[in-house]
C-alpha cells in the first residue's frame, strides 16, 4: 500500500498535518514511537485526573485561526494559569505585576513599582541587554531577578543567566497592573477530557500505527510514501554526523497523594537555587475549578519537575536556542532543505521553542503549502 505522507511522530505538529492532508483528499500514515499518540501533550487518567505526563501544557493563543482550529477537536475550559512563586517559603505572584512588586518592595502603585525598577536598572548600568541576566534586571530591576529569576533559570537550563538568550525571558509579561495571568493571550484554555482525547479526534480515521521507531526502519518506511513529514529531532535524522545538537530534558517524579488539595494552585514554581526541582504541578487544578468540584476528589496527583541536560537516552524538551546551537542548527537546517521530499516540523524537527499555538500554525502552513 502506497500513501502520500508518512507522517513521524503523533505530537500535534504531525496531528495537524495529518488532519490537513487527510482532508486535503491525501493517504496518510501516521507512526510513533511511543506507545501512544500525542507526543509530550500526552495527558494520562491517574485517578480520574488527567496528568500531563511529559510536562504542563497550557493552551494560549492571540491567532483566533488556531484557536477556531482547536476548538473543532475539543472544547476548552475557562482555565487562567497563574503559577505562585516559591522563593524559600515567601510567595509571590507571577507574572511579575503589581502583586509581586508590592509583595517584593511594599509599593503601593505603578508609579512607585516603575521608579524601583528603574532604580535598580541604573545601578546596574544595563542599557542595551546582551543576555537573559541583563535583559532581566533591565526589566525587573536586580531584586526581582536574583529571588524570581536567576536562581530558576540555572536549574532549567543548567547554565548561567549570563549565556542564555534575552529572548527566553521575554516570554513572561512585565505588567504594572493587579494581573496574575500568566499569558498575554486573547484565547486560553485546557480541553476537557484530557489532550489525548483532542490529539485522537485530530487523527479520527487516519491510520497510525504506534511503537516505530522510524529512524531504526528508515529504509523500508521510506518506501511506503512519496513524502515524509519527520518531527523528531533533526540531528539524529542525520545521525547527529555534525555533532550533536543541545536539548534539555526533564524528569518527572509523580505521587498520588491520598488528600484533596496539596499546593492550591496549578504551578508552584521553586525559584530558589538549593530546592533540586523547577516546579510542582498539581495536574487536577488545570481541570477543576477550585471549588467544591476539585476539592470532593479525594486525592490529587502531583509532579516535581526535575531538569538536566538531554544525553542519549533521554527525552529532548527544550532546544538550548543560543548561538553555538544556532549556527550548528543552520547547517542541519541545510541538509534538512536538501531532503527533497522531507519535511522537517515542530519543535525538535525546527529545533525551535515553539508554543503550541505557533506548532499548529507552523503545521497549517506547510500544510497550505504541499496543496
Ligand atoms: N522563569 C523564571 N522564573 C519563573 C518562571 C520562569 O525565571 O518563576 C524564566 C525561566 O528562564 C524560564 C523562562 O522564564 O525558562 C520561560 O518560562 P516559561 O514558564 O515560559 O517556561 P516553560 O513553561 O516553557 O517551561
Amino acid at each position: 500500500m502506497k500513501y502520500d505522507y508518512l507522517v513521524v511522530g503523533s505530537g500535534l505538529y504531525g496531528a495537524v498535518f495529518a488532519r490537513e492532508m487527510t482532508d486535503a483528499g491525501k493517504k496518510v500514515l501516521v507512526i510513533d514511537k511511543r506507545p501512544n499518540i500525542a507526543g509530550n501533550i500526552y495527558t494520562e487518567d491517574i485517578e480520574g485526573i488527567h496528568v500531563h505526563k511529559y510536562g504542563a501544557h497550557i493552551f494560549h493563543t492571540n491567532n483566533k485561526t488556531v484557536w477556531d482550529y482547536v476548538n473543532r477537536f475539543a472544547v476548552f475550559n475557562r482555565f487562567t494559569n497563574s503559577p505562585v512563586a516559591n522563593y524559600k517559603g515567601e510567595l509571590f505572584s507571577l507574572p511579575f505585576n503589581m502583586y509581586t512588586f508590592n509583595r517584593m518592595w511594599g509599593v503601593v502603585t505603578p508609579q512607585e513599582a516603575e521608579a524601583k525598577i528603574e532604580e535598580q536598572k541604573k545601578a546596574a548600568g544595563i542599557t542595551n541587554p546582551r543576555n537573559l541576566e541583563e535583559q532581566a534586571i533591565s526589566l525587573v530591576g536586580t531584586d526581582i531577578y536574583e529571588k524570581l529569576i536567576k536562581g530558576y533559570t540555572e536549574k532549567q537550563w543548567g547554565r548561567p543567566c549570563t549565556e542564555l538568550p534575552a529572548f527566553i525571558i521575554k516570554r513572561l509579561p512585565v505588567r504594572l497592573t493587579f494581573d496574575n495571568n500568566y499569558f498575554n493571550a486573547l484565547y486560553q484554555g485546557i480541553p476537557i477530557g484530557g489532550y489525548t482525547q483532542m490529539v485522537a479526534n485530530m487523527l479520527d480515521g487516519i491510520e497510525v500505527r504506534l511503537g516505530i521507531d522510524y529512524l531504526e526502519n528508515k529504509e523500508k518506511l521510506d518506501k511506503l510514501a512519496d513524502k515524509v513529514i519527520y518531527t523528531g529531532p533533526i540531528d539524529a535524522y542525520f545521525g547527529y554526523k555534525l555533532g550533536p545538537l543541545q536539548y534539555r530534558s526533564v524528569r518527572f517524579e509523580t505521587e498520588v497523594l491520598d488528600m484533596p488539595n496539596f499546593q492550591g494552585n496549578a504551578a508552584v514554581n521553586y525559584t530558589d537555587r538549593e530546592t533540586p526541582w523547577t516546579r510542582i504541578i498539581e495536574h487536577k487544578w488545570f481541570e477543576f475549578g477550585k471549588d467544591a468540584q476539585g476539592n470532593d476528589l479525594p486525592k490529587t496527583v502531583i509532579s516535581r519537575e526535575y531538569s538536566s541536560e538531554w544525553k542519549p537516552g533521554d527525552e529532548p524538551y527544550y532546544p538550548v536556542n543560543d548561538a553555538q546551537n544556532g549556527a550548528l542548527y543552520q547547517e542541519y537546517k541545510k541538509l534538512g532543505d536538501a531532503e527533497k521530499n522531507v519535511v522537517f516540523g515542530g519543535r525538535l524537527g525546527e529545533y525551535k521553542y515553539y508554543d503550541m499555538d505557533a506548532v499548529i500554525a507552523s503545521a497549517l502552513e506547510r500544510a497550505g503549502e504541499q496543496r
